[in-house]
């Protein structure tokens, strides 16, 4: 089959691509033809699974290179743009994908779970979407080019917009996700920078197992999604690869909700 979009040449970071939706998005990104740099965090166990999406990516013919960093760590994220771009000359595109969830009621959520999910969620995105504006800069002003010289996507979730008892801490991150993306997309689109957010709903990832992993608990949380199925990673990964593209050119500072309309208040269906 014809893959839909070309990122041929492509150089993209995707963060977190050892797992889930970042895992996901690295291969399709692959597919779609862009050399891809892998970062997992810096332990054995995310490694192992960093290289597993690396060979894959290899096996079918593309390029990648795997790349530990905590990205909550302004030296980890520094290094990390300096590996990618050292070993592919030019970076392209940044997937700021890594995140993590910390649950708990507010009367007993302690500041390091709050600090731990902001620090991972928002500083972490904040880390990289600051590094990736400098190395396209760096290229920028090169003769004024019909498209962007870089794109910025960030994964942000539903939970951009709807509240999450005992989560605030991620809903709070992934808030914060929504305006740091349109500020930078209004700063940066002046210099032919494009950033966007693709907003995943319920998508089955080890992130949120308990939330699908039990015909029980799959059958509460169809309930709400109005499409009537639980996502899969290639749902995100296709619309990431597209605001990757110049299909999109035009595209923004827009949140592209990916979620089988749980954004659509189905508990309002026939209520009222
Ligand atoms: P996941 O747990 O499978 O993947 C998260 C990845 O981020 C893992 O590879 C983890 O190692 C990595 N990571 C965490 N902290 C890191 C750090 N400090 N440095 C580097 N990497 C780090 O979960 P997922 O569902 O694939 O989550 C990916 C993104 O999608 C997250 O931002 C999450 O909030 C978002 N999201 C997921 C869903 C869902 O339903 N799965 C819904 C909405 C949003």
């Amino acid at each position: 089959m014809r893959h839909a979009v070309d990122l041929t040449g492509r150089v993209a970071i995707v963060t977190g691509a050892n797992s889930g939706i970042g895992r996901g998005v690295a291969l399709e990104l692959a597919r779609a033809g862009a050399k891809v740099v892998v970062n997992h965090r810096p332990n054995e166990d995310s490694e192992r699974r960093g290289n597993e999406v690396v060979q894959s990516i290899t096996d079918a013919g593309g390029e990648a290179l795997a790349v530990a960093a905590d990205i909550s760590q302004e030296a980890d994220v520094e290094q990390l743009f300096l590996t990618a771009s050292a070993h592919f000359q030019s970076i392209d595109i940044l997937v700021n994908n890594a995140g993590i969830e910390q649950p708990a009621a507010i009367q007993d959520m302690t500041l390091a779970q709050w600090q731990k999910v902001i620090d991972t969620n928002l500083t972490g995105q904040f880390l990289c979407a600051r590094q990736a504006a400098r190395a396209f800069l760096a290229r920028a002003p090169t003769p004024p080019s019909d498209t962007a010289v870089g794109k910025i996507i960030f994964i942000s979730s539903v939970h951009e917009v709807i509240p999450w008892a005992f989560q605030a801490n991620y809903a709070a991150s992934k808030g914060g996700v929504s305006l740091l993306m349109q500020s930078l997309a209004q700063e940066l689109a002046p210099m032919k920078i494009r950033v966007n957010s693709v907003a995943p709903g319920a998508i089955r990832t080890p992130i949120n197992a308990p939330a699908w992993n039990t015909p029980e608990s799959l059958a509460s949380l169809l309930k709400l999604i109005p499409y009537g199925r639980i996502g899969e990673p290639e749902d995100v990964a296709r619309a990431v690869a597209w605001l990757a593209s110049d299909d999109s050119d035009y595209v923004t500072g827009t949140t592209l909700f990916v979620d089988g309309g749980m954004t659509l208040y189905p508990e309002f269906r026939g209520a009222g």
